[in-house]
C-alpha cells in the first residue's frame, strides 16, 4: 500500500514538510485495519477459548462497518500529496534536486529537460528554493521556483501536470524592494572582504564598475582601505532573492577617499548612471576606439575612394582588423539601427546623449539578439569586423555624428560628461544629500560599535 522506503527518503531530505503528516495518516490506517481484523476475528471465531481476552470486543459495536470500508477505499483511491521545498545546493543538478525532493517521474524530469520554458528550472543557482506537490509515488503534481532573466527581472517558473503530460507557465513577479547599508574592510582582496561583509556578488561586481576609473582594483588595494555601499535587495515572502543596484558607495583606497552616486536622470532618458556627490558623471568619454587592438588604416579626411575612384570626405575612421574581431560600444546608449545598407553592408547604429550617435559599418555578423531599442552600455560587444557592402577587406568603419553631422572621432571636443539639467539637478541634491545622511548614520553606528568592543 506504501512504499516506507521512499517515505523516509522524502522523510528525511526536505527542510519542510507541509500538509498532513504521512506517518499519522499510516497509523490511523493500521487502526483501521486492526479493528476490521479484530470485528472479523469476533464474528467469525465467537468460540475461540480467548476470545474474551480480545479488548478491541469493546469498541466493535461502535464501528459501522460500511463506513469503514469506504474510509479504506477512499485512501487507495486518493493517494496522499505532499508540499515539498528544497534549497539548491552546489553541485546540484536537475537529478540530485528531484531526489531530494522525493520527485521519482522520468516524464516530468524530460519534459523539464526538454521544453523551452520548463528549462528554466536548470538555473540551478545555489541557495535558490524549490517548492513541489507530490504524490506519495513520487508523481509530480506541480513544481515551482523563481528564475533569474539577464536584465534582473525575477520570474516564477511553474510546472504543471495536465493529466499524462505537463505544462510550464514563467510570469514576471513583484518583490520586495528594500535598501541595505553595508561596511567592508580589504584584508587580502576585494572579493573576501565583500563575502566577510555578506554582500551579494552581483553587488561585488558593481562596486568594481564604480571606482574602475579611479582604483586599479588588480594592484591599487592596499590593506586597511575601507569601503562603504548603500543597494538593493529584493526579497519574496522574507526570503532574499537577489541584490539589485548600488545607490551609493564611497572607498577609501591608501589617503584618498571616492564617493559615487547612482542617479536617474531624465534627459535624454538613456538610463541612470553614477555621478560624483557634486553632481558630475562619472560616465566615461567615449572610447577612443570601438576594437582593443588595431590600427587606423584610414582616416577622416578627403580621400579617393577605394572602390569608386571618387574623391570624397570620408565621413569616419576606419580600423583594420580580421574578421570576426570584437567590436565594442564606445559609450553608453540605445541600439538605434541594426540594418543591412548597400555602402555600409551590416551596420549598427548607437544614440547616445547630447544628440551624438555612432555608427559600425561592414560587420561580418551582429552581436546575437541585438535589436533596436536595446540599451548598451560603454564597451559591451555590438558586432564583429567583416567586409560587407563597399570594402575591399575587413575593417570597422566607424562614424561619429553630432546632430545627424559627421565629425572626426579622433579630433572632435566630444562632451566627456553628461551634465545635469536644473531640473534633474534639484533632484538630484535631494538624492544625495539622502545618501550623504546615511553615510553619517552608518559611520555613527560603525564608532559606536568599535567603542563598544573597546
Ligand atoms: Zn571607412
Amino acid at each position: 500500500m506504501f512504499n516506507s522506503d521512499k517515505f523516509n527518503r522524502i522523510r528525511n531530505s526536505t527542510h519542510h514538510f507541509v500538509g498532513s503528516s504521512r506517518k499519522t495518516r499510516i497509523i490511523s490506517a493500521s487502526a483501521l485495519f486492526l479493528a476490521v481484523c479484530a470485528f472479523g476475528a469476533a464474528a467469525v471465531a465467537p468460540m475461540a477459548p480467548d476470545a474474551s481476552d480480545i479488548p478491541v470486543r469493546s469498541i466493535v459495536h461502535e464501528l459501522d462497518l460500511p463506513e469503514i470500508a469506504d474510509q479504506i477505499a477512499s485512501l487507495e483511491q486518493s493517494p496522499q500529496m505532499y508540499v515539498v521545498e528544497e534549497k539548491i545546493r552546489s553541485g546540484d543538478t536537475l537529478g540530485t534536486v528531484l531526489i531530494r525532493l522525493g520527485i521519482d517521474d522520468d516524464a516530468a524530469e524530460s519534459f523539464m529537460k526538454s521544453d523551452p520554458v520548463a528549462r528554466n528550472v536548470l538555473q540551478l543557482k545555489s541557495g535558490k528554493r524549490i517548492q513541489a506537490k507530490i504524490r506519495e509515488d513520487g508523481q509530480l503534481q506541480w513544481l515551482s521556483m523563481l528564475t533569474d532573466e539577464r536584465n534582473d527581472t525575477t520570474k516564477n517558473l511553474v510546472v504543471t501536470r495536465d493529466g499524462e503530460n505537463f505544462k510550464a507557465n514563467e510570469a514576471p513577479i513583484e518583490l520586495e524592494r528594500r535598501v541595505e547599508m553595508h561596511t567592508g574592510e580589504i584584508q587580502s582582496s576585494l572579493f573576501a572582504a565583500t563575502d566577510a561583509a555578506q554582500i551579494p556578488d552581483n553587488v561585488a561586481r558593481q562596486i568594481v564598475d564604480m571606482f574602475a576609473t579611479d582604483i586599479d582594483f588588480a594592484s591599487d588595494l592596499q590593506r586597511g582601505d575601507r569601503f562603504d555601499v548603500v543597494y538593493e535587495t529584493f526579497w519574496q515572502n522574507g526570503e532574499f532573492v537577489r541584490g539589485g543596484r548600488i545607490l551609493a558607495g564611497e572607498f577609501q583606497n591608501g589617503k584618498k577617499n571616492y564617493k559615487s552616486i547612482w542617479f536617474d536622470d531624465m534627459e535624454p532618458r538613456l538610463g541612470g548612471g553614477y555621478y560624483t556627490f557634486e553632481g558630475k558623471s562619472l560616465k566615461k568619454a567615449f572610447l577612443k576606439s570601438p576594437i582593443k587592438f588595431s590600427r587606423i588604416s584610414s582616416v577622416f579626411s578627403m580621400r579617393k575612394h577605394p572602390i569608386s575612384g571618387q574623391w570624397k570626405q570620408h565621413t569616419g575612421v576606419d580600423f583594420a582588423a580580421s574578421t570576426g574581431t570584437p567590436i565594442h560600444a564606445s559609450a553608453d546608449g540605445v541600439v538605434e539601427m541594426v540594418a543591412t545598407q548597400n555602402g555600409y553592408g551590416n551596420i549598427v547604429v548607437l544614440k547616445h546623449w547630447s544628440n551624438i550617435t555612432t555608427a559600425y559599418a561592414h560587420m561580418s555578423r551582429f552581436a546575437a539578439g541585438l535589436h533596436k531599442g536595446e540599451r548598451v552600455s560603454q564597451g559591451d560587444v555590438i558586432g564583429y569586423v567583416g567586409s560587407t557592402g563597399w570594402a575591399t577587406g575587413p575593417h570597422l568603419h566607424y562614424e561619429f555624428r553630432v546632430a545627424a553631422k559627421a565629425r572626426d572621432p579622433m579630433s572632435v571636443d566630444i562632451p566627456s560628461v553628461q551634465t545635469l539639467n536644473s531640473a534633474d539637478l534639484k533632484r538630484f541634491h535631494a538624492v544625495a544629500g539622502d545618501m550623504t545622511h546615511r553615510f553619517v548614520l552608518l559611520h555613527q553606528e560603525e564608532n559606536a560599535l568599535k567603542l563598544a568592543l573597546k
